[in-house]
């Protein structure tokens, strides 16, 4: 599987594809070969291996330091060749994505994008990829038989990583192409990094997130409240990014984020399915409805039916006082 690092830290999908690619290998009694591209790299080769990598196969050149298109899918096509996989996954990143289809054209494969499910076929042993169709409406199991490597993109947060096996060292392979890296089409002239202070809603234990039904930019502050007081963070459905009362970065769903919270508060939430896809491998569910035939009750631990404009400060208030 290709290892996404940028400024030598591995991307949280790659410990994910890892922790899949595991349970995959036990199944096809196969190996997990971890392809790291970067310059000055190889340092993080044993954390791969504590993360369920066999091996791992580094490609180590300056024209690899920071991602552009050309040279990385040059070295990982050869990296491909050379070694033959089964198998190759790819994060569903903005790199990824960009990535894994130029790679499948160029070994002449399918692509099977955005899986949210991969198992092993027990009799025909081909790799089963899942993933959403039809704007989310119906999952299509979508199998490669004919060509090789079968390959796929990932979504994030999807996967489970496995916990870190401690002293892992890694067998590595240091993999040259013979050729030149060079990008020959594109220079990068400056690279403006987004500083931001918020965490990731990808790796926050406690979310409170808000829909249409919290009715303006300004109520979101009902959500911050509870989650400042909880040590959670605020996230939302769509609607509310639509609307514009929220950014794109904590919207979860389908075309969000996928994520995976011990606590998730669906706070005029309908629970539309192209929602639910994101959040419903959360712990607890607890949702906030004034409608008690929404959706989002079918998937809820805990449901609470009435307005959450008056359901909200009393919650917070009672979790400063307890
Ligand atoms: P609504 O469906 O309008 O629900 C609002 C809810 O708030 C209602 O249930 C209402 O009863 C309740 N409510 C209203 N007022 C109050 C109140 N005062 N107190 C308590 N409850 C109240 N959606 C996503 O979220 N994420 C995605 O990634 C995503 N991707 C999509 C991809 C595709 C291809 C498509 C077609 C759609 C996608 N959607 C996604 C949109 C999705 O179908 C729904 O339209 C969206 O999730 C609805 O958001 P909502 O639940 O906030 O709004």
């Amino acid at each position: 599987m290709f290892i996404q690092q940028i400024d030598a830290k591995v991307t949280g999908v790659s410990y994910e594809l890892l922790g899949k690619g595991r349970e995959l290998a036990e199944k096809l009694n196969s190996d997990v070969t971890a392809v790291l591209l970067g310059h000055n790299v190889g340092g993080l080769c044993d954390k791969l291996a504590s993360f369920g990598a066999d091996k791992v196969v580094l490609v180590d050149d300056a024209a690899l330091e920071t991602y552009t298109t050309e040279p990385y899918t040059h070295a990982v096509h050869s990296v491909i060749e050379k070694y033959k996989p089964e198998i190759f996954l790819f994060g569903a990143t903005a790199i990824g994505r960009d990535l894994a289809p130029r790679v499948s054209a160029r070994v002449h494969t399918g692509l099977t994008a955005d899986c949210t499910k991969l198992e092993i076929d027990e009799e025909s042993k081909l790799l089963r990829m899942t993933r959403p169709a039809f704007g989310g409406n119906i999952m299509a199991t979508i199998l490669c038989p004919d060509f090789r490597p079968q390959m796929a993109t990932v979504r994030p947060g999807v996967m489970k990583k496995i916990l870190p096996i401690e002293g892992a060292k890694a067998v590595v392979d240091e993999f040259n192409p013979g050729f030149e890296l060079n990008n020959k089409y594109v220079e990068v002239v400056e690279i403006i990094k987004k500083v931001s202070n918020k965490v990731d809603i990808m790796d926050a234990k406690i979310l409170v997130s808000g829909g249409r039904g919290v009715g303006s930019p300004e109520n979101f502050k009902l959500l911050k409240d509870l989650a400042d007081a909880i040590g959670g963070e605020v996230a939302s459905s769509r609607a509310s990014v639509d609307a514009g009362w929220t950014e794109k970065d904590i919207q979860v769903g389908q075309t969000g984020k996928t994520v995976r919270p011990s606590v998730y508060f669906a706070c005029g939430i309908s629970g539309a399915i192209q929602h639910l896809a994101g959040m419903e491998e959360s712990d607890l569910i607890i949702a906030i409805n004034k409608d008690e035939s929404a959706p989002i009750f079918d998937v809820a631990d805990v449901g609470i039916v009435g307005d959450l404009n008056k359901i909200l400060p009393i919650l917070t208030e009672k979790i400063k006082t307890e």
